[in-house]
């Protein structure tokens, strides 16, 4: 019997490479060759993680937090996550309502696979984070991807939900901020969306909040169990440390949920990572009750830099780009570039024919949007120095003014 000693788990053979770590392999092939870029790509905080964090993960090694912890985190750390969802999202949860895990994606993905059986969807609004599909479909779920326009500034409306929704229907992902389009449900919005869910009681609802303390324009952040608690037993409101205290290295993310599924996601946590870093745990504590000065600074930072960004892109001839109340990312319609061609005769058909060509005619990486499920956009993640950024923006401005 002939046997492929290669052969892998049918769901991750078909699953997608991630299209930004594509972008992101071609800005280091071109550096590697010389050339200066100007990656737009990141999707973390260009800051370092605040200087008592830090000091607070230094002293967990020195005072020998370096075993194995409880699997669903240190009791410290889950009674500040608790405290953190009670004071800032006014949810009514203690320190058993919640768990930890390395980080918000692995939150998800140990909710996906704990809950998901054959022939269960997951209803994402596009565009979404390029993650969300594919973990679905690697959990054994369908991704059923309900189109979000600029004339819905991409948010999900509830008559799109409600013709969606179906008995099928497992879970639905709703992120604000948003990634990549910085778009932020109201609580209104929250409210009519909830109106829907709540005529459907077998479906689950993932709240990611992990930008919301990268809210601008005094906004106040809203979240779905809070703004509507009979939804509470069927949402876990997921959130982290990786953006609010730029610990994106550290691993931790965090959520409260109904008991049920928390246990089920210890379950498999258990057997699989076997919780946290006892040292990420640790410094995420420090985060979580010390100073919180940072996440205040760093909102003023992307905040002017947001306004920077969107007045430069508005500003080029063939690209439009609506002001994103949050998060740190750009997502402008490049539709006015199509059908133009290059100085180096490339014919711009798509989108990412726009972002390749950015990157190999004017050295700046930015992500299609095609690759969050939308097309003709740029997604621009302005988490870098204002001069950076300035210069990013002129480079840009030239490359669409010397189309032909
Ligand atoms: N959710 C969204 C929308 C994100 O953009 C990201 C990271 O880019 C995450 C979750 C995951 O964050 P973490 O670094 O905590 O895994």
């Amino acid at each position: 019997m002939k046997c492929d000693i290669r052969q892998l788990n049918v769901r991750l053979a078909q699953a997608q490479p991630s299209a930004t770590y594509r972008i992101m392999d071609r800005v280091a092939a071109r550096r590697a060759d010389g050339a200066q870029i100007i990656s737009l790509c990141a999707g973390e905080p260009d800051f370092d993680t605040p200087a008592h964090v830090r000091q607070a993960g230094i002293e967990a090694i020195q005072n020998g937090h370096t075993r194995y912890t409880q699997v669903a985190g240190v009791r410290g750390l889950r009674e500040a996550v608790a405290a953190k969802f009670r004071n800032e999202n006014g949810l009514d949860v203690s320190w058993q309502d919640t768990i930890i895990c390395n980080g918000g994606k692995h939150v998800i993905y140990n909710a996906l696979a704990a809950t998901l059986n054959e022939g269960d969807e997951v209803i994402i609004p596009a565009p979404y984070w390029v993650s969300y599909p594919e973990m679905v479909e690697l959990c054994g779920g369908t991704a059923k991807i309900l189109a979000c326009t600029s004339d819905d500034q991409f948010k999900l409306s509830p008559a799109a939900l409600n013709a969606a929704i179906n008995d099928n229907t497992r879970w639905l992902i709703l992120n604000s901020p948003s990634n990549p389009t910085g778009a932020v449900y109201s609580k209104d919005e929250l409210k009519a969306l909830a109106q829907v869910l709540l005529a459907r009681p077998r479906v689950l609802v993932l709240a990611d909040d992990i930008y919301e303390h990268l809210l601008f324009d005094g906004q106040v952040f809203n979240t779905l169990a809070q703004v509507e608690p009979k939804l509470a037993p069927r949402v876990l409101t997921m959130n982290g440390v990786s953006k609010a205290y730029a610990m994106t290295g550290w691993r931790i993310g965090f959520a409260t949920g109904p008991r049920w599924l928390l246990e089920a996601m210890e379950k498999l946590q258990g057997q699989q990572t076997s919780g946290a870093s006892a040292i990420s745990q640790q410094a995420a504590i420090a985060a979580l009750t010390g100073s919180q000065n940072f996440i205040l600074q760093s909102r003023a930072a992307f905040e002017k830099r947001r306004d920077l960004v969107v007045a430069h892109l508005n500003d080029t001839p063939g690209l439009e780009c609506m002001s994103p109340s949050g998060a740190f990312y750009a997502f402008a319609s490049c539709a006015g570039l199509l059908g133009r061609t290059t100085p180096a005769g490339t014919l711009l058909e798509t989108d990412e024919n726009v972002a390749l060509a950015l990157l190999e005619e004017a050295n700046v990486a930015v992500v299609h949007g095609s690759a969050f499920g939308l097309a003709p956009y740029l997604r621009i993640a302005y988490a870098l120095d204002d001069d950076s950024l300035l210069k990013a923006c002129e480079a840009i401005r030239q490359f669409c003014l010397s189309l032909k």
